[in-house]
């Protein structure tokens, strides 16, 4: 990296840690309970450039890479994870842009990705583990492309204005196209009621005949599996760095609350059974820090990734729930009580072991590349 890249990444990072203290941290309890982003919050984000971070400079953004993105969304989830998921939903459907869009596609959209949301559309109600079985369908007529389908559970739902959604052709390959929330046919269905990650929209778009010309097509048809597949693999990585930062808040509420309480007049740090649970969290913390920079880095390399992506998310999901219910202990009733926050980081980070692909299917995946080496 050069120095002005090495300075430029600390700027940013400084800018997000300002942000995050100042603007998101005050909120986290706010935002969880109103099960939504207090009116203004989400446009500071705009305002603030947050949405270009990953945005070639050729389309107006910053243009920063893969590894200072994380290392922002790690930053962030220390003070509220849900706003970082909402940003990692977006990041993560700009790089399928960049790596397969169109110079024309690309033109179109993605110079406003800068203040419009981007969200990608896999899951339907027949279900996400297991894409090849989606109903959603492509029918090409002429130079357009028409659609049709129902998309679950997808990040920003709502919130996002520009959607990637796989559908199956006429000849069953699948294939993503780009849809807008403007066009005729577009519409939204259900918001989940999640009992975690509350800030982040989670919802249903519905396509009902939306026809698109043939360049919002994004890659070739066929290669539906593999788009899909690499937005698996990045958003793993961001959502790596999201569940480091929700074990460093972890931490933090269990270093600053065995520091006060006593035990009788013994302060709680002091105790062998609390330093064994502060120290469990801190090297789930480091381990999930190491996967998740492991696998951007390898991104940002050029090497393969997809396995240290899932372990990131693997690893780091079940590794925030159990050091969440760790710290719940240190905070004794305090800790099962809504006016505390760690009962809300188990929650956002149970999230995790579901998103963006089942932990049962990141398993799956590593153990098919350890028996494939
Ligand atoms: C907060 C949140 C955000 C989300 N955002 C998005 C989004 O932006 N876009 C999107 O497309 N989807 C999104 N999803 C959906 C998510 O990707 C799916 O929930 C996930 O892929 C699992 O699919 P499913 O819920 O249909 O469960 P199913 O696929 O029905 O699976 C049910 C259970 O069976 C297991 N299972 C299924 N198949 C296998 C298999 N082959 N091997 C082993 N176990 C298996 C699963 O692990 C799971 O435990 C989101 C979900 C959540 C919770």
């Amino acid at each position: 990296m050069t120095n002005q890249l090495v300075i430029a990444n600390q700027m940013l990072q400084h800018m997000i840690t300002e942000f995050t203290a100042n603007e998101l941290a005050p909120l986290d309890m706010q935002i969880d309970q109103q099960q939504d982003y207090p009116a203004g919050l989400f446009q500071k984000v705009v305002d603030n450039g947050l949405l270009a971070t990953t945005l070639p400079a050729e389309y107006g953004g910053a243009g920063f890479n893969f590894e200072a993105a994380a290392e922002a969304l790690e930053r962030m989830a220390t003070g509220n994870a849900s706003m970082a998921v909402t940003l990692e939903g977006h990041f993560k459907t700009i790089e399928q842009f960049v790596k397969y869009g169109s110079p024309e596609l690309n033109a179109k959209y993605l110079p406003s990705a800068a203040h419009r949301i981007f969200a990608f559309s896999q899951t339907e109600p027949s279900g996400g583990s297991n894409p090849t079985g989606i109903s959603s369908r492509a029918i090409r007529q002429g130079d357009n492309w028409v659609i049709s389908g129902d998309k679950i559970m997808i990040t920003n739902g709502g919130l996002a204005e520009v959607y990637c959604v796989l559908a199956k052709t006429e000849d069953d390959r699948l294939a993503v196209f780009v849809v807008d929330k403007d066009m005729p046919g577009f519409s939204f269905g259900k918001r989940e009621d999640f009992i975690g990650l509350r800030g982040v929209p989670v919802g249903e778009i519905v396509m009902d005949h939306i026809v698109v010309p043939s360049y919002h097509l994004l890659g070739e048809v066929g290669q539906g599996l593999e788009i899909g597949d690499n937005a698996h693999a990045d958003a793993r990585v961001l959502m790596g760095a999201v569940l480091a930062g929700i074990l460093d808040h972890e931490l933090t509420i269990a270093v600053d609350y065995a520091k006060e309480r006593k035990a009788l007049t013994t302060p709680l740090y002091q105790l062998q059974v609390t330093q064994q649970k502060i120290t469990d969290v801190a090297i789930a913390r480091e381990n999930t820090r190491n996967l998740y920079q492991s696998g951007a880095s390898k991104k940002v390399a050029g090497q393969a990734y997809d396995e240290v992506a899932a372990m990131a998310k693997s690893y780091g999901s079940r590794a925030a729930v159990l050091g969440g219910d760790e710290v719940l202990q240190i905070l004794g009733g305090y800790g099962y009580s809504r006016e505390y926050p760690i009962e809300h980081l188990i929650r956002d980070a149970r999230a995790m072991e579901l998103a963006e692909g089942s932990i049962e299917k990141m398993n799956l995946e590593i153990t098919k590349a350890e028996i494939n080496k």
